[in-house]
């Protein structure tokens, strides 16, 4: 509800939501005058907000880990960088503008906009010209999308569990320059036998390390959680009836129990209550609620499970959050609805009919095209909806296995299924291999309109450099094609890999960015030659790196580390 009134304020206010509202001077509105420098000064209101201070700090680490520019505040550099707040753009926008012949202006209506105002300066400046060169983007923009989230899914061992607490916060921070408000992890109940598990401790200081690192910049926080599921040590005689589960995708990990059961009912409030508490710290902004994968519940007084038990249960656990943090809104996720026909979508419309005070946004999408209902039939309570798009494990596992996944044209078709019928979504991260794709979903909830070839240039030149944009492009759309089935469009985009690593300075050549993306180029260029056969040292070594950039020695359970060479084949 509070999504769409932000869109329609942002309307009504004249502002072209999402649009500058001075052209740039290039269509990737970057610096083509202007001199690179080697001092920058950047300049802070007196007495900034703690964020303020976070988002400088965010943006001194993005401009020396790309160049050898230097950051001051002596009033002397040959370039000016002023941030500041005014809240009269509408909500989370931003504006640049030029301060003085040597100065930017960034402006955001709030702290958030700020960030995402410093987010667009860095991304259309370069640092391949031996200092900063400064983007020449000006204008003003605002989001369209109101909730625009990242899952960061904690499990297996994968990049968000067990790389260092700093790699995981400064990659929250480089998702949050591209326009993420919200950053939502899952503490997962069914992996621990109760709060004082030893693996469930570690598991809620490494939830707390990303959450902190998301508030310290303004973003706003959240759980998703499977309101059904229990601990591994949940009484047997609360335990759930396992769904109908035809295509097997709707998942039992055994451990959920019956809300229909008043002693499970009592168990899992109890449990989400404690939940919430070990939050309380940090103060949580959002709510997901999932239906399946860990599975629901199939007994008679639950099922069907996403029009009765899941929306009961799920309002339910809201007021218990409530109590807690008064202003936490709530999403409703209809994942894997009616995969068989059972009524689902059109219980929960019914349901919501009498009863929609306590949910805010409904979530739909599914493994692949978008559900038709919402679309069709309109949203259950009239509700703004979400999407979920599956950037991580699609088309290939082990996923990241093979390093970079970019899947532009793909995911712009997805996107272009709802009909900018959407208020936002979540992106399901498992890793860092994804970054292409979860830059693309955020920067379509931020315009619903901008199309995935001009987002996906704006990153190549940010990342890697101006200069070989087109190179990238091509190579980037033979990666895609090739992405089901290798061919000798594998071995052409690792000829242009190769091509554009000759000219990357060492800042983005040694960056991970492009070494996940050049080591796909590889390994599929490997593959191909060899008739998918996984042996050889260039293999080997290639796998090797992948996985120590993704910190996934130790990964296990489910395929998130690089396919493994059996021992004869090395
Ligand atoms: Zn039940």
């Amino acid at each position: 509800m509070s999504g769409r009134r932000e869109f329609l304020k942002g309307l009504a206010g004249g502002i072209v939501t999402g649009f500058p509202l001075v052209a740039s001077s290039s269509a990737l509105g970057r610096a083509s005058n202007l001199a690179p420098c080697d001092k920058i000064d950047l300049i802070l209101p007196p007495k900034p907000g703690a964020a303020m201070e976070n988002i400088a700090r965010v943006f001194a680490r993005q401009v020396s880990q790309r160049c050898d520019a230097k950051m001051t505040s002596t009033g002397s550099a040959p370039q000016r960088v002023i941030l500041a707040i005014e809240p009269s753009l509408g909500s989370e926008g931003f504006k640049i503008i030029d301060d003085s012949k040597d100065g930017v202006r960034i402006i955001g209506n709030d702290e958030r906009g700020l960030l995402y105002g410093v987010g667009k300066f860095l991304h259309s400046s370069r640092y391949d010209q031996g200092g900063f060169t400064p983007g020449d983007w000006r204008g003003t923009s605002v989001p369209q999308g109101s909730f625009r989230a990242i899952y960061a899914a904690t499990h297996f061992m994968n990049f968000y569990e067990a790389a260092p607490a700093q790699e995981v916060q400064s990659y929250v921070e480089d998702l949050g320059l591209w326009g993420a408000n919200v950053v939502i992890v899952h503490f997962p109940t069914w992996n621990f036998e109760g709060f004082d598990d030893p693996a469930a401790r570690r598991n809620l200081e490494q939830l707390h390390c990303i959450l902190q690192a998301a508030k310290a910049i303004g973003l706003q926080v959240g759980l998703v959680q499977t309101p059904t599921a229990g601990f591994t040590t949940a009484p047997k005689e609360i335990r759930a009836i396992p769904v109908p589960d035809d295509l097997g995708r709707r998942g039992h990990f055994g451990v959920n129990c019956c809300p229909s059961n008043p002693a499970g009912h009592e168990y899992l409030l109890n449990l989400y209550t404690r939940l919430f508490d070990k939050f309380k710290d940090i103060g949580l902004d959002y709510l997901v609620f999932w239906p399946y994968d860990e599975g629901g519940c199939g007994c008679t007084n639950c099922w069907p499970w996403g029009a009765r038990g899941y929306p009961k249960l799920s309002r339910d656990v809201v007021q218990a959050a409530r109590a807690r943090f008064p202003a936490i809104k709530s999403i409703l996720s209809t994942w894997c609805y009616d995969t068989p026909p059972a009524g689902e979508w059109e219980g929960l419309a019914k349901f919501l009919e009498t009863d929609k005070g306590w949910l805010d946004y409904i979530m739909a999408d599914s493994h692949t095209d978008f559900p038709h209902y919402p679309l069709d039939q309109g949203v259950p309570g009239g509700l703004p909806l979400l999407n979920f798009p599956e950037i991580s494990m699609w088309g290939r596992s082990p996923w990241g296995g093979y390093g970079a996944n970019p899947l532009p044209t793909r995911f712009e078709g997805l996107w272009k299924q709802t009909q900018g019928k959407l208020a936002g979504g979540m992106p399901y991260s498992e890793g860092i291999y994804e970054d292409i794709n979860e830059v693309i979903c955020l920067q379509f909830y931020w315009q619903k309109s901008r199309a995935a070839d001009d987002i996906l240039k704006e990153y190549l030149a940010f990342e890697y450099s101006p200069e070989v944009v087109e190179q990238l492009s091509e190579a980037i759309g033979l990666l895609e094609r090739t992405w089901i089935k290798r061919g000798p469009n594998s071995a052409e985009a690792f000829a242009l890999l190769q091509e554009v690593d000759a000219k990357l300075t060492p800042q983005a050549k040694a960056a991970w960015r492009w070494r996940i993306l050049y080591l796909r180029g590889l390994i599929d260029s490997e593959l191909f030659r060899r008739n998918d056969k996984m042996e050889g040292p260039v293999l080997k070594g290639a796998f090797d790196e992948l996985t120590r950039i993704y910190h996934a020695e130790n990964a296990h359970s489910m395929p998130v580390q690089p396919p493994q060479l059996s021992s004869a084949e090395r």
